[in-house]
């Protein structure tokens, strides 16, 4: 197997079907392993690079530049593979294993399907933020997933990714009408793509977005779990508000603000007293003053026992 302690999956065993999430570099489609649904990580194709160099905008590539392309995206598939293929845990994407095909040239990431698609996407449709009851239930479900990842038992894996659009609703919610019936929903955290163990940080990996980024990421690229609480505090945020953060702005602009400690996320005045000190603890300044993921959860589970334990809206 290409991947240690993961199956590889015969390229004849899987239906590959809808396209439903696109990357940087890579494609997610909806697929069939066997019976079972699951959604298939795939590098873009080849020939889909090679439509973007007949566009009259591509002039500078040569051929070999393009499959050089292909061939780090590969690369950074198995890496995400690698990762992926240590972690089981309830709020966590289940990797089921890769399979390869000499025919397409390409790698694929067979995984647990989420039908409710991501969290970013319920957002944008409701143009809202959750309601608190369900708000604090969510968080507490990342919150679980990242202090699992952060363990030491897996070498401390930092996510460096965490934003809505990497957090899943494991259920199908489509034709929910009412927002007490988001209450129940599993979240599942996704995207290993630029995951890594505390003690392997390359500092060649480039992550995210900087809306997400904590000011010493976007300095000096030192990613640790404390720039994962950060991204968190941006995702609550997210979920509070149901706004992108920094929309409307350009990176070079919010990438020198963050760095500068210029720019900051405006809480809501209607936001609870509980969940602002949440997100400001996320947004110390000193990554040692911000919370660890295990008092971030024990923190969320406080403030349900005292305010939200009846689990009603
Ligand atoms: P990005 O550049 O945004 O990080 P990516 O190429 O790394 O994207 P993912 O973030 O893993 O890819 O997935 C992209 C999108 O595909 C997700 O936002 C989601 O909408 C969809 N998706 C990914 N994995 C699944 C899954 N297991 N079940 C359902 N939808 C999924």
């Amino acid at each position: 197997s290409v991947v240690p302690n993961l199956p590889t999956i015969d390229y004849n065993d899987l239906q590959i079907k809808d396209l439903i999430g696109v990357g940087g570099f890579g494609h997610v489609h909806y697929g069939k392993f066997g019976e079972v649904d699951v959604a298939i990580k795939t590098a873009k194709s080849l020939t889909s690079f090679n439509a973007i160099k007949r566009s009259p905008s591509y002039k500078t590539h040569s051929d070999g530049q393009s499959s050089t392309v292909h061939k780090n995206v590969i690369d950074g598939l198995l890496r995400e593979a690698r990762v992926f293929s240590n972690l089981k845990h309830p709020n966590i994407i289940q990797l089921f294993g890769v399979s390869s095909s000499i025919e397409t040239n390409n790698l694929y990431l067979v995984m647990e399907y989420a039908r409710g698609g991501a969290l970013n996407q319920l957002l944008e449709k409701r143009q809202s933020g959750l309601y608190p009851n369900v708000f604090i239930y969510y968080a507490k479900q990342i919150a679980d997933g990242i202090k699992y990842l952060h363990d030491e038992s897996l070498g401390h894996i930092i996510h460096r990714d965490l934003k809505c659009s990497n957090i899943l609703i494991f259920e199908d919610i489509e034709n929910i009408l009412d927002d007490s019936e988001l209450l129940d929903k599993t979240l599942k955290i996704t995207d290993f793509g630029l995951a890594e163990k505390q003690l392997q940080t390359s500092g060649v990996l480039t992550a995210g977005t900087y809306a997400w980024m904590s000011p010493e990421c976007i300095r000096t690229n030192e990613f640790s779990t404390k720039s994962d609480a950060w991204s968190f505090g941006v995702l609550l945020w997210e979920c509070l508000t149901g706004e992108i953060p920094y929309k409307g702005f350009d990176q070079p602009q919010v990438a020198y603000g963050i760095a500068t400690n210029q720019y900051s996320l405006p809480i809501p005045s209607t936001c609870p007293e509980e969940f602002s000190q949440l997100m400001k603890d996320c947004w110390q300044i000193n990554p040692e003053d911000r919370p660890t993921f295990s008092e971030l959860y024990d923190q969320i589970n406080t403030i349900i026992e005292e305010k939200y334990a009846n689990n009603q809206l």
